[in-house]
């Protein structure tokens, strides 16, 4: 039973409770497109907002340090099993608080400090956590980094080839965060046999493509998987990490003790229930949706002249190249977002513009796939893209003007209107 009386939110914090329905409601009325995010089931939010958080379970199922594990036990048991039953791997480890504590922990286990390591650089679509120079995971290893051929912009298997021969890394991973083309597992796996390294894949942005059976799985092929589970997964904010049962001891060691304290078991327990809901046959068809949503709204921007990185795709996400249009696309992004169009601006291959305002817009199809829009829904979004882009490129250096953006963002909220947000 409730504390008697006990005031909720709207009471105890006006503050914040607004701030909350304001971002609900922001998130309702605005064309979600930014390609890490989604929308998690109103069952996966219930499962985060619950008793769970109050509880410390350092260890893992039946080896705890605490008592009273009576139900966080079996949520946990649950969270693994089906995590492993989703993806077909081994182990899996279902505490990393994160996406980035989970490739730590992958490298705590797997390397040691100083050690080799090989990634996709940043600006050809790679993650900062695979050695990039800022990360921990570039200061405490060796990293060396790969990149995409000038010609394509797929990545260059015959550099990373020669790289690694040259370098011998302990551990290559293989992953992205803006790379809309699919990833040949077993050309890695082969590469990092052929020089003895571990192969890590992180699938960050592409796991519920990879549970839902349209993009191929790197399990077979990797010592260790990871993912964030918020993603295309459509789960709570999380990390996953998965293994081969060779790798199992070394990386829960690194998990915790190694890297974290006690689970957050209300996140648990949400993953479960995403993992429960990614193993539903509409699972595969959502997943299938998202990929030809992404393909559709690729066409019908190039149809309107734009341009595309690789040319279209064959994932999740679309990485539209400014360049042509000779424009920044950070002050183009935040004019979209004026009118309701929420994207990020991010580097394209061999950008000459800085990080801080590149040439490229990265575009994601999963939020808009949750809300049920479908490749006949595509034009329409393209249309609300290009009049805002177009607007932003003419306004030049001042933002958008207020009435357009005004304008289209009344319009995008009635279009929304026949697709409710998931959740909310
Ligand atoms: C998003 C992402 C991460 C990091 O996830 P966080 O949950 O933000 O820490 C790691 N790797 C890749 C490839 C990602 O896209």
């Amino acid at each position: 039973m409730n504390a008697p009386g006990e005031p909720d939110l709207r009471e105890v914090d006006p503050e914040i409770f607004g701030l909350i329905e304001a971002e609900d409601r922001r998130q309702r009325d605005s064309l979600r497109l930014i390609a890490s995010e989604n929308y998690a089931s109103k069952a996966v939010l219930q499962a985060t907002g619950t008793s769970l958080t109050n509880k410390y379970a350092e260890g893992y199922p039946g080896r705890r340090y605490y008592e009273g594990m009576e139900c966080v036990d079996p949520i946990e048991t649950l969270a693994i099993d089906r995590a492993k039953e989703l993806f077909g791997a081994e182990h899996a480890n279902v505490q990393p608080y994160s996406g980035s504590p989970a490739n730590l922990a992958v490298l705590l286990g797997l390397c040691d400090p100083g050690d080799t390591i090989m990634g996709l650089s940043l600006p050809a679509g790679g993650h900062l956590t695979h050695g990039w120079k800022v990360s921990a995971t570039g200061i405490y290893y060796n990293a060396v980094q790969y990149g995409v051929r000038q010609s394509d912009h797929r990545i260059d298997m015959d550099q990373l080839r020669d790289l690694a021969r040259e370098h011998k890394p302990k551990l290559i991973w293989c992953g992205h965060s803006a790379y809309p083309r699919l990833l040949d597992f077993a050309a890695f796996a082969e590469i990092a046999a052929e020089v003895g390294a571990y192969l890590a894949a992180d699938i960050a942005h592409i796991a519920g493509l990879v549970a839902g059976g349209v993009h191929p799985s790197p399990v077979p092929h990797a010592d260790a998987v990871t993912t964030t589970t918020h993603k295309t997964l459509r789960g709570p904010r999380g990390g996953l990490i998965l293994c081969k049962e060779a790798h199992a001891a070394a990386i829960d060691k690194a998990v915790f003790p190694g890297l974290q304290g006690g689970p957050h078991n209300h996140s648990t327990a949400a993953k479960a229930v995403a993992f429960r809901e990614a193993l539903q046959p509409s699972f595969k068809v959502y997943a299938a949706q998202i990929v030809a949503n992404a393909r559709a709204l690729g066409e019908a921007l190039m149809g309107r002249g734009y341009s595309l990185v690789t040319g279209g795709t064959d994932n999740h996400l679309l990485l539209v190249d400014l360049t042509p249009q000779g424009v920044g696309a950070r002050k183009v992004a935040r004019d979209l977002n004026r009118c309701g169009i929420e994207l990020n601006a991010n580097s394209v291959p061999f950008d000459t513009r800085s990080p801080f305002d590149p040439s490229g817009l990265r575009v994601g199809l999963a939020s808009l796939t949750s809300r049920g829009l479908l490749e006949k829904d595509m034009p329409g979004v393209a249309e609300f893209m290009d009049d805002a882009i177009q607007g932003s490129i003419k306004a030049g250096k001042k933002r958008i003007p207020s009435a357009l953006a005004e304008a289209l963002g009344a319009k995008i909220r009635e279009f929304l209107g026949d697709f409710p947000a998931p959740g909310l």
